[in-house]
């Protein structure tokens, strides 16, 4: 496979504060010898840790965007020991757009990894990150959140490490920002082909977010993703000082195991919830019906729990269709 073709106007071996753009090659009708410009800083002072802070992987999820622009103004070199880059709208053009999929492509970034320098633009971005960005980084952190068809209870997320100190490390992390879920996850959605997953492949510490949703930006879930994210840079080492003093509430952990977490709607129709999101749930409990308008006098279908846990995830727009996520949930789970 060649190299990138994304030229990058930041020099990430120079110490000091850059905020400049990636250039993404685009030849399109009126730009001949045109590029997208994706925004990127990079703040380096001396020897430390590389921690690289993404958002905008999802267009449509806000949180983290908004965090990642706050952050980028306030940081200043003296503050850092090491090296911050921050990738605050990853998938730019559908950043952008504010959509989870790129217009230009329909490319979903976290579907695409570990992508491709000769692909469509979501292709080479994602070739950019696994194969420029993430062999810099000690660690990374993807912020995401339910983007425009779901919400979740503000909440972090990791895989579920095979090794009990790679676990232990995990969950660290995730303890340390602080969010009221944390979220150790089996089977991803997205398998490998997430940014998560090519953190995995380049040996990069990964630890991601689901900070709210519906397409929206809410004081509190923007106070967890701001104050979390704060924690985490002074844990890694990255920080001359804390950028706040306050400790990490209490996370609640649940693991997220496989498929009989989700709930899908078993119709195309209207859908009436029965849960809020918080709310404990058992194997067979109702979830939710799903409405039929154009033959109103039709019993509605009920979509059921396959299992017990907590409801950490559902799905906002009221109109649905077969396969699309109602809810998910999590269990309780302690390492003891
Ligand atoms: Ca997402």
């Amino acid at each position: 496979m060649s190299r990138t073709r994304i030229y990058s106007e930041v020099d990430f071996t120079k110490d000091g504060k850059q905020s400049a753009f990636l250039r993404l090659p685009h030849s399109v009708h009126r730009s001949a010898y045109g590029w997208l410009p994706m925004p990127i800083t990079c703040i380096k002072n001396g020897k430390g840790p590389t921690v690289l802070l993404v958002s905008g992987n999802h267009g449509d999820e806000y949180e983290g965007q908004v965090t990642l622009m706050k952050l980028t103004r306030r940081l200043q070199a003296d503050d850092v020991k090491g090296r911050i880059i921050i990738l605050s709208a990853a998938n730019y053009p559908a950043a952008m757009a504010g959509m989870r999929t790129s217009p230009i492509d329909q490319g979903n970034l976290n579907r695409t990894f570990p992508g491709n320098p000769d692909g469509g633009p979501t292709a080479m971005i994602a070739h950019f990150i696994e194969s420029v960005l993430l062999p810099m980084a000690d660690v990374t952190v993807d912020l995401h959140s339910g983007g425009s068809s779901l919400m979740y209870i503000p909440s972090a997320l990791a895989r579920r490490a095979k090794s009990k100190a790679d676990r232990a490390n995990t969950i660290k992390l995730m303890e340390v920002f602080g969010a009221p879920v944390s979220m150790l996850i089996d089977a991803p959605q997205g398998e490998d082909r997430t940014l998560t997953g090519g953190a995995e492949r380049v040996g990069v510490l990964h630890m991601g977010t689901e900070l709210g949703g519906s397409g929206t930006v809410t004081p509190g879930a923007l106070a967890v993703a701001e104050k979390g994210t704060a924690r985490l840079l002074d844990h890694f080492g990255v920080l001359r000082k804390p950028l706040h003093n306050e400790k990490s509430g209490k996370t609640r952990l649940v693991v997220v195991a496989g498929p009989s977490y989700y709930t899908y709607a078993p119709d195309n129709g209207l859908f009436e919830p029965y849960v809020e999101l918080g709310d404990d749930v058992r194997a067979g409990q109702a979830a939710g019906a799903v409405h039929f308008p154009d033959t109103p006098w039709r019993e509605p279908t009920i979509a059921h729990f396959e299992r017990d846990g907590v409801v950490v995830c559902k799905r906002i727009p009221g109109r649905t269709e077969r396969g699309d996520c109602l809810f998910h949930l999590g269990s309780d789970y302690s390492e003891k």
